[in-house]
């Protein structure tokens, strides 16, 4: 590993909402603040973001260029465009590797580097994550007008995810052979309304949402939903040997209420650090790892 030159108090890793919100207190606090980031947002593939208050159908990367704009104000606070590789240390200090400059050592981090999904191998899909195939209906349900919406079952929480839909549109659950719900669970499903459909999708057709299926029926539909499977992107939670909680879609950096980590110093937020994020939620525990990495460097040794 190369001398570190750059001397902080807190590396935050990840510079997209929870980071930024993290570095904001921080540089308020007239802290010395370095972010780094690899420019790989979660909703990059999305035009607008929804349920953000005061942000409602922005497109995010206006919310984040507004954020950086307003945090140029700071002069304590910088952002790397680049890729944290590795980390070593402990609460004495931390050094860390990026690219796109020289190492770091800093005496807190901040892991604000978001999840990645892996998203279900059907011919079409990727190409319209965040335009017409959505996970959260909270996000992008109500643009679809109260027409037909269509799940995308990739296992048992896809009963749930269906029974949700209703509320946005007359909802059909696609099984695609990847659960079989129980005859209380079809129970349950009818109740809501949601029409079950076994025949395997083929994949999309046309420029839409519309699913063709195996027999060669097409059904039309205004938008798709399905759960991907959530990891933590890149190495460095793993490496650093913080703990990480399995949940049933994927995992998270385990945190306390401070969004402090099983292990002194290092702190995390936004997605990375809980099982179903959003922007505000990203933005609050930002805001609160922020604040806590700020009043660990005044209380702690
Ligand atoms: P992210 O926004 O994912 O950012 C993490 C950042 O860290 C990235 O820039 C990444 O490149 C960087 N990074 C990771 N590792 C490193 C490293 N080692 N070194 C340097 N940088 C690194 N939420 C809403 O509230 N409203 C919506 O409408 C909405 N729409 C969505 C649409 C889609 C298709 C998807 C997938 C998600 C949507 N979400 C929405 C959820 C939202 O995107 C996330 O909750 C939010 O982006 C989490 O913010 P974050 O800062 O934790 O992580
Ligand atoms: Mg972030």
């Amino acid at each position: 590993m190369r001398y570190p030159v750059m001397r902080y108090d807190v590396l935050i890793i990840g510079g997209s909402f929870a980071g930024l919100s993290a570095a904001l207190q921080l540089g308020r606090a007239r802290r010395r603040v370095l972010v780094v980031d690899a420019g790989q947002r979660r909703n990059r593939h999305a035009a607008t973001s929804h349920g953000f208050l005061g942000q409602d159908g922005v497109p995010p990367g206006q919310i984040i260029a507004t954020a950086r704009a307003q945090l140029t104000r700071y002069a304590t606070v910088e952002i790397r465009e680049g890729l944290a590789t590795g980390v070593t240390g402990d609460e004495q200090g931390f050094v860390v590797e990026t690219t796109g400059g020289p190492a770091v050592a800093a005496r807190r981090l901040i892991l604000a580097g978001g999840v990645t999904d892996t998203l279900p191998e059907v011919p079409g899909l990727a190409e319209r994550w965040g335009r017409h195939v959505f996970h959260c209906p909270y996000c992008h349900g109500y643009e679809l007008d109260q027409g037909p919406i269509g799940v995308l079952a990739t296992g048992p929480m896809s009963l749930h995810h269906a029974q949700m839909l209703p509320d946005w549109g007359p909802t059909t659950l696609f099984l695609n052979g990847a659960v079989e719900p129980s005859a209380a669970e079809l129970t349950d499903l009818a109740r809501r309304g949601v029409r079950v459909e076994r025949t395997p999708v083929a994949g999309f057709f046309g420029e839409g949402a519309d699913l063709r299926l195996a027999d060669g029926r097409t059904v039309p539909l205004a938008g798709v939903f399905t759960l991907a499977q959530t990891r933590i992107t890149g190495p460095l939670a793993a490496e650093l040997g913080v703990d990480i909680e399995e949940g049933p879609l994927g995992q998270c950096i385990r945190v306390d209420a401070m969004q402090q980590t099983s292990m002194p110093g290092v702190l995390a937020c936004g997605d990375a650090a809980r099982l179903a994020g959003s922007v505000a939620l990203a933005v609050a525990s930002g805001t609160m790892a922020g604040t806590a990495a700020h009043r660990s460097l005044i209380f702690t040794a």
